[in-house]
């Protein structure tokens, strides 16, 4: 157990927690600033449970912070990985199309990405498309050729080490379990003691809302969480896919579909779908807590949602229990790939945060309080924008310290 005063208390050793920490560090030396992970390692959720994709900026909503910051957080953080030597493989992707309804919103997608101010970025017909993915079927597609994939978690750890370099510190295994506000200050109680903070900055992803009214802010929102899972192909089917290969998203949901991916130490997963998952960091179908689901199922955002996208739901639950769902899927891009060419992966949890209408809160949401700044939503790409976010966050927190001699 420890008692510590510091000045800054960040709660989340995930990127964006990590990355907030980095930059505070480097715009103020003197500053004391601890983060706290309730895990016995960094990046131990959605940070390191991704498809490690670094976005080009396409599907966002021009001058929206996930536009801007997906697209400048691109190119930091290529430039941030060739400085750490961290492999970076630039392998460009295609988002297929095959009907007119789908060519149709490919269209509009690219004029969405160019708005976005996306390099690069062009439709190329079906002749084009089979000579960087021969085996993919697709009757155009939108080509972003500075996509790439990367170790998320060499990310996270490049992170620390710079934070730590500079004299921030990191706390494993301790978890925020309340604050109080007392005369300016906030006493944060941990697993591990007590620590007096001038500042708390919310950075626990899944939990962000849990964190947020355990500091007596009322988020507005809640974090419903959703388990994407993938699979592997075998060794002898690798040479099926060359780059990344999405579909066509559907506009109305906020995942990307089920879609090819390489990585970087050359294997390809296809994946994620996307069900409830029972848990917040609920990773497989029999993790399950009771607490978790009856948060989710007593809220009236939740049943909203369900009469919005119930249909959809149904379907990912049936597409998560039959591999021949999951293979057609996969088969629409690929048609060469069966079911004897896929073996399960890992999986991940998305925080998506839903507000009491039911609505998805698509955009990143970053608010404040007199005690603390919260990172409410941070969504995918928030792994390729955590640069951007971490230094928005960084600035805010900055501005508190003005004139405070430090
Ligand atoms: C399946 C999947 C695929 C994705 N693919 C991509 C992709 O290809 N490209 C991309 O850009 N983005 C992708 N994303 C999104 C991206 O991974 C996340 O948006 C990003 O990692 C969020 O980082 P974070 O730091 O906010 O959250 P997290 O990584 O979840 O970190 C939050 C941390 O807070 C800690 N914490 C929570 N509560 C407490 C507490 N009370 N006390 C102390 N610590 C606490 C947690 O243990 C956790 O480590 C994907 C996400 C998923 C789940």
């Amino acid at each position: 157990m420890f008692t510590e005063n510091t000045d800054v208390i960040v709660i989340g050793g995930g990127l964006v927690g990590l990355s907030t920490a980095m930059h505070l560090q480097a715009m103020r030396p003197r500053l004391a600033i601890m983060l706290i992970e309730k895990d016995d390692q960094l990046a131990a959720q959605q940070s390191g449970h991704n498809s490690g994709v670094i976005h080009a900026g396409i599907y966002y909503e021009p001058g929206s912070l996930k536009a801007r910051f997906c697209v400048e957080g691109h190119r930091a953080l290529v430039e941030f990985c060739i400085q750490h030597g961290i492999p970076v493989v630039k392998c460009g992707k295609v988002i297929v199309a095959n009907t007119d309804e789908e060519i149709d919103r490919l269209e509009q997608l690219h004029e969405r990405g160019v708005d976005n101010g996306v390099p690069g970025l062009r439709i190329i017909e079906q002749r084009e498309l089979r000579e960087f993915e021969p085996n993919v079927t697709g009757a155009r597609a939108l080509y972003a050729p500075h996509s790439a994939v990367v170790d998320y978690r060499k990310i996270a750890a490049a992170y620390a080490g710079i934070f730590q370099a500079a004299g921030g510190s990191i706390e494993l295994g301790t978890e925020l379990l309340s604050a109080q506000r007392v005369r300016g200050q906030s006493r944060v109680e941990t697993t591990a003691g007590v620590v007096e903070a001038r500042l708390i900055i919310n950075c626990a992803g899944l939990h962000s809302d849990v964190v947020a009214k355990r500091t007596g802010t009322k988020p507005g929102l809640r974090i419903i969480p959703f388990r994407g899972e993938y699979f592997e192909l075998r060794s002898d089917s690798r040479h099926l896919v060359n780059g990344l290969v999405y579909p066509v998203p559907n506009v109305n949901l906020p995942f990307l579909d089920v879609h090819l991916t390489p990585t970087v130490d050359g294997s390809v997963e296809a994946g994620p779908n996307a069900v409830l998952a029972g848990k917040r960091e609920g990773y497989r179908w029999r993790d399950f807590a009771f607490g978790d689901m009856a948060a989710t199922l007593s809220y009236g955002g939740f049943w909203w949602l369900v009469g919005r996208y119930w249909k959809q739901g149904l379907a990912e639950i049936n597409r998560s229990l039959r591999k021949s769902v999951f293979v057609a899927s996969v088969q629409r891009l690929v048609p060469e790939i069966t079911a004897d060419d896929l073996v399960p992966g890992h999986s991940g949890v998305r925080a998506q945060a839903v507000d009491g209408r039911g609505r998805l809160i698509d955009d990143f949401r970053i608010e404040e309080s007199p005690a603390a700044i919260h990172v409410l939503n941070a969504p995918s790409p928030a792994a390729t924008s955590s640069l951007m976010i971490g230094k928005f966050v960084a600035e805010k927190a900055n501005l508190r310290f003005h004139g405070a001699g430090r």
